[in-house]
């Protein structure tokens, strides 16, 4: 039945369930950490021990695996952990990689991965022929971070699943950036999707997690097990406060992509911005694909200030409502250097400034932006 229903509707219905014991309609929190056995021994609820399972996290894996159209969802403690349960499940071989993905992922891929045996070619998986070009016999995984970060390249995912359509390679996409109401990458033929649910799915900047999500997929069974024993699962606590977020989640993607193409519309007229990168502009280089796979181009937005990095800088230094920090993905906008928080290796201009656009008026935003954009021009 949840096949047919929408976004808005599975975010709230989705996987929830009232208490059948006391009736409460707000799910509760079950702070245990073991589950009771029959008389005979069977665990007939089908939960034994926290790490292998719990019902506040097994809520939370139905409401996203139906949000992302998947058949199954596994919860883990960090975007990170769940990244990893994924390179995990290649084991040995290569892995293609967005050369413009998340910078953790990047690490993790260069510190952690590479250190099992697994070569990596870091590819503008932009580029359908760049991304032919990597392709070797014992390619196992392609890793596509779309819209990637900083720059906001949008990959396209049904054309990467056509490239490789008669090979044994699996194609995988951090959805994070977009969330699965802008985005739907299992739609577009992706084997599984990640998200850092740290992001737009928790969406108050007060919780950590990360979630795989597939169609029976065997990496998504290889994480489940993976899961069980490496033990990166998430708290009773963080599962509750993402399931209460993911019921607004539609409500407020919808607002930071419209916040967020309107604020990247006023700074491209901007005199004190020479370059604005959000695919929702004509002018982005990837605006064709992005109208085409996603609906809305989320709340991730980056421009150049004019001048360098001391003039991007005071931008940042002088506004009052955007709050200077890392991260993306809650209800205040936030505004970010790029290039120090990302270090030496940093692929971001050292005029950069990424926003994560909230869910404040729109018309309050643009005025924060341009008074800290006119005192520069002075
Ligand atoms: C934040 C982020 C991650 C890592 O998630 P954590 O929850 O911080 O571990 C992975 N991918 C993207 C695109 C992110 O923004």
């Amino acid at each position: 039945m949840t096949e047919r229903l929408k976004a808005e509707t599975l975010a709230v219905h989705a996987g929830r369930q009232s208490d059948p014991s006391t009736g409460a309609v707000s799910p509760p929190l079950y702070l245990t950490t073991t589950f009771q056995r029959d008389a005979d021994g069977a665990y007939s609820t089908g939960f034994d021990y926290i790490r292998d399972s719990h019902p506040n996290r097994a809520m939370l894996e139905r409401t996203l695996a139906a949000l992302e159209s998947g058949s199954d969802a596994v919860a883990f403690s960090s975007g990170t952990a769940a990244t990893l349960a994924v390179f995990q499940a290649i084991g040995r071989g290569h892995i293609i990689a967005t050369n413009d993905a998340y910078h953790g992922t990047l690490r993790q891929l260069k510190e952690l991965v590479a250190g099992w045996g697994v070569e990596i070619s870091f590819v503008a998986t932009t580029s359908l022929d760049d991304v032919a070009n990597a392709i070797r016999d014992d390619t196992g995984l392609i890793w596509v971070e779309t819209p990637s970060n900083p720059l906001l390249r949008v990959s396209d995912i049904a054309a990467i699943r056509k490239l490789i359509a008669k090979r044994d390679i699996a194609l995988a996409v951090d959805n994070t950036v977009a969330t699965p109401i802008t985005q739907k990458p299992l739609e577009l033929g992706a084997d599984i999707v990640v998200h850092s649910t740290t992001k737009y799915i928790g969406g108050h900047s007060d919780v950590a997690g990360g979630v795989v999500i597939g169609r029976d997929h065997p990496i998504l069974r290889s994480a489940r097990d993976y899961h069980s024993r490496a033990g990166a699962v998430p708290s009773a606590f963080d599962c509750w406060l993402l399931q209460r977020s993911v019921a607004t989640l539609p409500l407020r993607a919808r607002l930071h992509s419209a916040n967020a193409l309107a604020l990247a519309l006023f700074l491209d007229r901007h005199s004190g911005v020479s370059h604005v990168d959000y695919p929702g502009l004509g002018s982005h280089p990837d605006h064709e694909v992005a109208m085409r796979q996603m609906q809305g181009c989320g709340g991730v937005l980056s421009f150049c200030v004019r001048g360098g990095e001391r003039e991007a800088m005071q931008v940042a230094s002088r506004v009052r409502l955007f709050t200077r920090a890392t991260s993306l993905g809650g209800v205040e906008s936030l505004i970010e250097h790029r290039a120090s928080i990302e270090g030496p290796d940093s692929h971001a201009p050292p005029n950069l400034l990424r926003l994560s656009v909230g869910i404040e008026h729109i018309d309050d935003l643009v005025a924060d932006l341009g008074q800290a954009l006119e005192l520069l021009e002075r």
